[in-house]
């Protein structure tokens, strides 16, 4: 039987005591805007509450990886909720933890990154491998190594840690001053003008800025940081969040480089985007800083409730089988093909400006007809996404660059309908 939804009444409840993020929540709770309620998906589509469906373009921000409702990881969380939900990783361990620990330890060569600390999203990853670094530098005398870089445009992460990295400044702008402390650069060159020594750490989102607007790095860029980082002594922090398991073309971004970070920060399709996990793996030098005698202080002091949370490593697990059983990294190959083949069509209209790739990931960038940006105010991209919708397509803009991300599981078909959407909303919204 087909589930039955109030949509008034839920839309009513949501706009009088919901928050949501990144939303402006006046327009939200206006009265002429009726939000989408999804009640289902099952593989790249979703539905909502009136039974309309579509494709879910920006893989519900950035985390599906497999499509909804897929067998294997609703069987491995459904079997993990008939063992235990949750239980305390201080103290206790769990077993889909412990696995998921050493497979993930297994994806890499030569037990490169041997260790996994969990924790919940994106930002938590990245704010305990800052953390995690600043304690390093402490435990091995080198207290003075405590600033960060980042790059310019940089998204990490919204808890305070993660922020200071961001270099959005419609998003980090405002907490300027309370920030660790940070500098910021364009190319790992500028690290030269920099002072080597009081650097802990330098981070960056490899091959591609997801909330920069989708922007892709300079082929060799992650190369030549690596480099750099080694040459002045510096740890290197991979923010994969976005990247991780498959979106780029291979499982993880820096293999397309050769590059294996200090840290590296997992979460949004760690768990096929199932279920809220993240994980930070590092090398053995940084983890063995931290061992010593229980009175020699060098313990670290970082954790949250639900840090390895069972139902989650059971999802990831599940998720990481998929991509065997399925052959999902080869499968993916043509479709990213096809992805660049059908946004080269749309290239022709005259307000799109530029179409950047990466792997299955993908921003169309709409100016005005003399190439000028929109005004911000005027909301374009948002417009256009909004637009989509009624042409079956649920994609979240980054300001004037529509985001095209959908499940690895999209077929090409789907993808050729997405894309359609999407030149059909720029024609309504910025003309013909
Ligand atoms: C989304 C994102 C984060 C933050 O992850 P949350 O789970 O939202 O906290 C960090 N870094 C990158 C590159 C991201 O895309």
């Amino acid at each position: 039987m087909r589930d039955v939804w109030n949509t008034e009444s839920l839309a009513a409840l949501d706009k009088a005591h919901g928050w949501h993020p990144f939303t402006q929540m006046k327009a939200w709770c206006a009265d002429d805007h009726e939000p989408v309620i999804l009640v289902g998906g099952e593989g790249a589509v979703l539905r909502d509450s009136r039974g309309r469906e579509y494709l879910d373009g920006n893989s519900s921000i950035w985390t599906n990886i497999h499509g909804h409702g897929h067998p294997k990881i609703t069987g491995a969380i459904c079997g993990q909720l008939d063992r235990v939900a949750h239980v305390s990783f201080l103290g206790t361990t769990n077993a889909p933890a412990a696995e998921l620990a050493g497979r993930l330890a297994g994806l890499f060569p030569a037990q490169a990154l041997p260790r996994v600390f969990f924790s919940d999203d994106g930002s938590t990853a990245v704010e305990a491998a800052m953390k995690m670094a600043i304690q390093f530098w402490q435990l091995s005398g080198a207290p003075e190594r405590r600033r960060f870089v980042s790059f310019d445009q940089a998204y990490h992460g919204d808890t305070a840690g993660a922020a200071s990295l961001g270099g959005i400044g419609a998003f980090h702008g405002r907490f300027a001053g309370h920030q660790f402390p940070v500098d910021r650069i364009s190319d790992p060159e500028e690290l030269d003008r920099l002072p080597g020594g009081e650097i802990a750490a330098v981070v960056i989102e490899p091959l591609i800025q997801g909330a920069a607007g989708m922007r892709v790095w300079p082929k060799g860029l992650l190369r030549r940081l690596r480099e750099k980082c080694d040459s002045i002594g510096a740890l290197l922090i991979l923010d994969e969040v976005l990247t991780g398991f498959g979106r780029t073309g291979t499982m993880f971004a820096c293999e397309q480089e050769d590059v294996i970070p200090d840290f590296l920060c997992l979460a949004k399709g760690l768990t096929g985007g199932y279920m809220p996990l993240a994980a930070t793996l590092t090398t053995e030098r940084v983890f063995s800083a931290f061992l010593g005698e229980f009175d020699e202080q060098k313990t670290f002091y970082y954790g949250h409730s639900y840090t390895g949370n069972a139902l989650g490593c059971a999802a990831a697990l599940a998720s990481l089988d998929v991509f065997r059983e399925e052959h999902v990294l080869e499968t993916l190959q043509p479709k990213i093909a096809a992805m660049s083949r059908l946004l080269a069509e749309l290239q022709s209209h005259p307000c799109i400006h530029d179409i950047r790739q990466c792997g299955f990931i993908a921003g169309i960038e709409v100016r005005d007809r003399g190439g000028e940006a929109f005004p911000w105010q005027a909301r374009t991209g948002g417009r256009i996404c909004e637009a989509a919708r009624k042409h079956g397509l649920l994609t979240r803009p980054v300001l004037d660059t529509i985001v095209l991300m959908p499940p690895l599981c999209t077929s090409e078909s789907q993808l050729r309908s997405a894309v359609s959407a999407i030149g059909l909303a720029i024609e309504e919204v910025c003309g013909r």
